[in-house]
């Protein structure tokens, strides 16, 4: 196996392979960096390198099928009925396969039957109910950089939606496409910049033509039959533009069929959202959580949405909350509406409606199956009994969406006379177009179903006519049907019984009547379901003509969903309308972190925060597991939720403008971008730096713990100084260098804040209660006792501690300024070592006994 693989091209042995090899090779060709399934009987196979590398990856036999051109084939197979697992699998690892079928009729060809690539799977643009995630949207991307600017384009193929924006730096592109998360991403080839996206699981590199701007713009006003692109808000954007060109004609390559659902492109601007970047995203586990599981996410908590377009709708809120205050005040209002008067009748509804958004793509597709468009009958039978519902609310947010159901009462009554009541699942097996109508069809069944009548009939007759009792009809699949006759009856046969095959004791004969009725038969049933066929595609074409009505209509179901949920989430988890207001205000009475409070077992302590004008900095200290990150967090997410329309977990709640969420916290290692702890973390806070303004919210947690203690002070200490002084943004700081509660006496608007622990007995008690001003105790040596460090130990360290912070003070003085104080410590190596490492704060007790060794020897 160590010949390379052969090529069609170049290859002047081509004659040398068996005439289906080079059929293989020459489509082959075609699709070099995909996995081409190759029909082949009953299975899909796999040649050469498709072959192991498809073994590779779905563990299955890598075996030989004979040989062509004088080397072995190396192969691998799938059954045919069972490719779509392996297809699923292959694309969840960011494979792309293509799928040749055979075309021609196997009977009729000479040399090998004609194959073509009737479908390409490719990771985002899945439509395919089997391959997708129900609740998670799935995406393809493109990326185009010139001139100054970064264009990004993204289709979700299975809803029909298409979007770009433009950037101004590689940073804001990062912070997209981690909250996109696309399946797939097309770059231009030898582009600079490229490399970046290199971590992302399927990045497909297209030639440098296919981001052709000229091109672009024909192909996208081709599909969208525009004359300019003016209409969409892009028309400036060239590299958004580019880079939507080349996605469409990607996905329209690859999925071989027209996309009218796909009908137009909205233009994202940055400053409609709350941004947050791509550390905040993860930090503050949105919709999924560091630790993996999924339920501990705001999207687990929120989310009991009944239908997954609902679902897929309230996590791309989640993803990219909004700034238009009016907008949010509607939405609080409808989920007030619905709080007084629950529309049980209309969840119902909607339950049973599923997902319209992605059986409406398939429609326009025309991958839609028979239960695809029983389902949309369903769903326009639905109707309008939840239009009624919703138009009853006191809410213009419901009137608007109400609005859009438009009643389809042509479509609907198509469907319910087309259709069975239970279609099977698959067109091709027929059943699926209902008795009556279609006159053709019934006429065509009739015979087909029919025949058993005819042929108890057909034997009554000839028994009476021959007056032979043994005669018998029946059918057998190598001759078809026949009349038999036992041996003793067979000599006054009839003259036009044919015969056509003696058996021990009987004798069978056809006749012409018999037949003709075979053939009619026969070619009956296929004909019924070549008109099932017919009738069915005709079924998708009139569907399509009101594909838009039905889209809005889907759309407008998805946001009702979501905001029954919010409403109803929001009265089961006692949640709040918050205020919006113009004044630079962030504050919250009685706050919640809504995912720790439905994972903890005890009650949860709520707390008040206050962020105004006069105080924007707050420095928070407290013993380690005192509640620190919680508090921050829940702020964050506080904010989140307002700005998609959902009510907080609080009593009371008044939110002004913001425009970004920063986070610095947790430091997990960046070892597969080869970064530290201590990188990570100053890489992030210099994002802080350059990028907040005075409208946004930032948390800091443990700023400069990844460094040595007076590094790590100077530089917290410069950082919050920093925000407080020049940027003025609404800053949470969480610090265990207790020297930065001096801040507030230094800069105007900064304040301390502290939570606290007691000590009851043997046990510490931690209080997790938000008070004003800072912390006044150490209970890093109460940890340690309680872990079981002996007493002796314990003492030692109380006064090691107490020499040390003797000596830190006089170390410290004077305390660093507003730029970085990086100057070396004047202090003996192995002492400041030592100082760095003793941390009574945040250090397990086996690391304090570590320290408290180096500080003996010294
Ligand atoms: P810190 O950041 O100060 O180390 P955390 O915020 O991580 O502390 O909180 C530690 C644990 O304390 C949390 O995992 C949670 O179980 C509990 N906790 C935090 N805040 C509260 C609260 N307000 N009410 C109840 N329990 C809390």
């Amino acid at each position: 196996m160590t010949s390379p693989d052969p090529s069609p091209a170049g290859d002047s042995a081509m004659s040398t392979h068996t005439p289906v090899m080079q059929q293989y090779l020459r489509i082959k060709a075609e699709f070099p960096d995909m996995l081409l399934f190759y029909r082949m009987g009953d299975f899909y196979e796999l040649f050469y390198e498709d072959a192991r590398r498809a073994a590779r990856l779905l563990d299955i036999t890598l075996t030989a099928r004979g040989q062509s051109a004088g080397a072995t084939i190396p192969m691998a197979g799938v059954p045919y009925h069972a490719a779509e697992g392996y297809l699923a699998r292959l694309v969840r690892q960011g494979e792309s396969v293509a799928i040749c079928e055979q075309i021609g009729d196997p009977r009729t060809a000479k040399g090998p039957v004609e194959r073509r690539v009737v479908r390409v799977v490719t990771p985002g643009t899945l439509t395919d109910e089997a391959l997708l995630e129900a609740r998670r949207e799935n995406l393809i991307a493109a990326v185009c950089r010139g001139g100054g600017a970064i264009g990004l384009a993204w289709l979700e193929l299975s809803a029909g939606r298409f979007c770009v924006a433009e950037f101004a730096g590689e940073d804001d592109l990062a912070n997209e496409l981690e909250r996109l998360r696309p399946a797939e991403l097309l770059v231009e080839e030898g582009a600079a910049g490229a490399a970046t996206q290199a971590g992302m699981q399927s990045v497909k590199q297209r030639p440098p033509w296919h981001f052709e701007v000229d091109a672009a713009r024909r192909t996208l006003c081709a599909q969208f039959g525009t004359r300019d692109l003016a209409g969409f808000g892009c028309e400036d954007l060239m590299q958004a533009v580019r880079a939507a060109g080349c996605l469409l004609q990607y996905v329209k390559d690859t999925q071989r069929t027209a996309l009218p659902h796909v009908e137009r492109i909205s233009t994202e601007q940055l400053d409609d959202a709350l941004l947050m970047d791509a550390a905040t995203r993860r930090n503050l586990e949105l919709d999924s959580s560091l630790a993996g599981r999924s339920s501990a996410t705001l999207a687990g908590v929120l989310d009991h949405c009944v239908t997954a377009m609902g679902s897929r709708l309230l996590r791309r809120w989640l993803q990219r909350p909004l700034r238009d205050q009016a907008l949010l005040n509607r939405r609080y209002q409808a989920l007030e509406a619905l709080q007084a008067q629950p529309p049980t009748a209309i969840g119902e509804s909607l339950q049973a409606i599923g997902d319209l958004e992605r059986i409406l793509a398939r429609v326009a597709m025309r991958s839609a199956r028979p239960r695809d468009l029983a389902q949309l009958r369903l769903a326009l039978q639905l109707l309008p009994g939840i239009r009624t519902g919703l138009a009853a609310y006191d809410s213009p947010l419901l009137a608007t969406l109400a609005g859009r159901l438009a009643e389809q009462v042509a479509e609907r009554s198509l469907l319910e006379r087309a259709l069975v009541a239970e279609p099977p699942m698959l067109v091709r097996d027929g059943g699926v177009i209902a008795a009556g109508f279609d006159p053709q069809l019934d006429e065509l069944r009739d015979i087909a179903e029919n025949a058993d009548r005819y042929l108890v009939g057909l034997e009554q007759r000839e028994r009476e006519r021959t007056g032979l009792p043994s005669l018998k009809v029946g059918y057998n699949r190598v001759h078809g049907f026949y009349i038999e006759l036992s041996r003793a009856q067979a000599a006054s046969a009839p003259p036009e019984y044919i015969r056509r095959q003696t058996l021990k004791g009987a004798e069978r004969y056809i006749t012409p009547e018999l037949q003709d009725f075979e053939g009619k038969v026969l070619s009956a049933r296929e004909r019924a379901l070549a008109r099932e066929k017919e009738l069915y595609e005709q079924l998708l074409d009139q569907l399509l003509a009101v594909l838009a009505p039905l889209q809005a209509m889907a759309g407008a179901l998805a946001e009702a969903d979501v905001l029954v949920n919010l409403a109803n989430r929001a009265r089961e988890l006692g949640y709040c309308r918050p205020e919006l207001t113009t004044e630079p205000v962030f504050s919250v009475r009685a706050g919640r972190h809504p995912v720790v409070e439905q994972v903890l077992d005890g009650p949860f302590i709520a707390n008040d925060l206050v962020l105004d004008a006069g105080r924007r900095l707050l420095v928070i200290t407290g013993p380690n597991m005192g509640g620190k990150s919680t508090y921050m967090r829940q702020a964050a997410l506080i904010a989140i939720l307002a700005h998609i329309g959902s009510f907080v977990p609080a009593a009371a709640a008044r939110i002004g403008p913001l425009d970004r969420i920063f986070t610095r916290i947790g430091a997990a290692d960046d070892l597969a971008g080869g970064r530290s702890t201590f990188m990570v973390e100053m890489t992030e806070t210099a994002n802080i730096l350059n990028n907040a303004t005075a409208q946004s919210l930032v948390l800091m947690d443990e700023v400069g713990r990844g460094t040595s203690t007076f590094d790590g002070l100077s530089l917290a200490w410069a950082a919050a100084h920093y925000i407080g002084e020049r940027i003025g943004s609404f800053t949470l700081f969480a610090t265990h260098y207790f020297e930065l509660t001096a801040l507030a006496g230094e800069l105007p608007g900064c304040a301390n804040l502290h939570l606290d622990a007691t000590s009851h007995g043997e046990r510490l008690i931690f209080m997790h209660a938000v008070k004003e001003g800072p912390a006044n105790q150490s209970y890093g040596l109460q940890v340690a006792a309680l872990a079981g460090v002996p007493g002796t130990v314990i003492s030692r360290a109380r006064s090691y501690l107490a020499e040390l912070e003797r000596q830190t003070r006089e170390h410290r003085q004077p305390r660093p300024q507003a730029e970085l104080d990086l100057r070396p410590v004047p202090v003996a190596e192995p002492l400041r070592e030592a100082l760095a490492q003793l941390d009574p704060d945040r250090m397990s007790p086996r690391e304090a006994l570590d320290a408290l060794y180096h500080l003996k020897k010294l």
